[in-house]
């Protein structure tokens, strides 16, 4: 298995470089334009943006899409790369998010440190009568992007960057297409109407705006 793998990895990278044909762009050093923090579960790629990410997206990545976890990381883009936007990436089913509602004591104290501040922070929307619902586990990944938004304010107050948090929807609990990015949160504003007619997203066409923008 691992050789098989491992033969990919080398395969894939030969078709990669092949298909490059700005090496001298890249060398001049990175311009992205996002900082994108997303979990760290392998169906959540910066490619769901876009196929060529390349030199165009900063991505930190961890079990539960937490800030506090890579300040450092995000630091940088914010800071230093000055990227426009800062992107807090939720997903369902998120197992992370799942993990922290669950007895974890048996995990490393490493994956212990990482599932704690999920716990304290998605105890406020814990609802025991809500968990047969299927989108039970996808409200909480919201209200996580919520606060991991609000963490982000409170650290990012002067720089020009908008704080954009959203949801990859693999499992159309928001609308009635699989895969799509929904926004739930600019700079800490929730309210629908009011982010359907935020200045960001001006530049998007309505009736994609209509489907793109939704709270759980
Ligand atoms: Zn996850």
């Amino acid at each position: 298995m691992a050789k098989e793998v491992m033969k990919k990895i080398i395969e894939g990278n030969e078709t990669y470089y092949e298909k490059v044909d700005n090496w001298e762009e890249i060398q001049r050093g990175q311009s992205p334009k996002i900082t994108l923090i997303t979990c760290s579960d392998s169906r959540v790629s910066g490619h769901i943006i876009n196929k060529d990410m390349v030199n165009f997206v900063f991505h930190i990545r961890n079990i539960g899409n937490q800030i506090e976890n890579n300040f450092g990381s995000v630091d940088y883009g914010v800071q230093h790369l000055r990227t426009p936007i800062l992107l807090i990436l939720g997903h369902t089913d998120c197992g992370a998010v799942k993990a922290s509602q669950k007895d974890f004591s048996k995990e490393t104290d490493e994956i212990k440190k990482e599932l704690y501040p999920l716990y304290f922070n998605l105890m406020p929307a814990v609802n025991k009568n809500d968990k047969d619902d299927k989108k039970y586990i996808s409200r909480l990944v919201q209200h996580n992007v919520d606060i991991q938004v609000m963490d982000a304010m409170n650290r990012y107050t002067s720089e020009n960057t908008f704080i954009v948090g959203a949801v990859f929807d693999m499992h159309k609990h928001y609308s009635d297409k699989e895969g799509r990015i929904i926004i739930t949160n600019i700079n800490g504003l929730t309210d629908e109407d009011a982010l359907k007619g935020h200045p960001l997203l001006a530049a998007i066409e309505e009736n994609l705006r209509d489907v793109r923008v939704k709270r759980l």
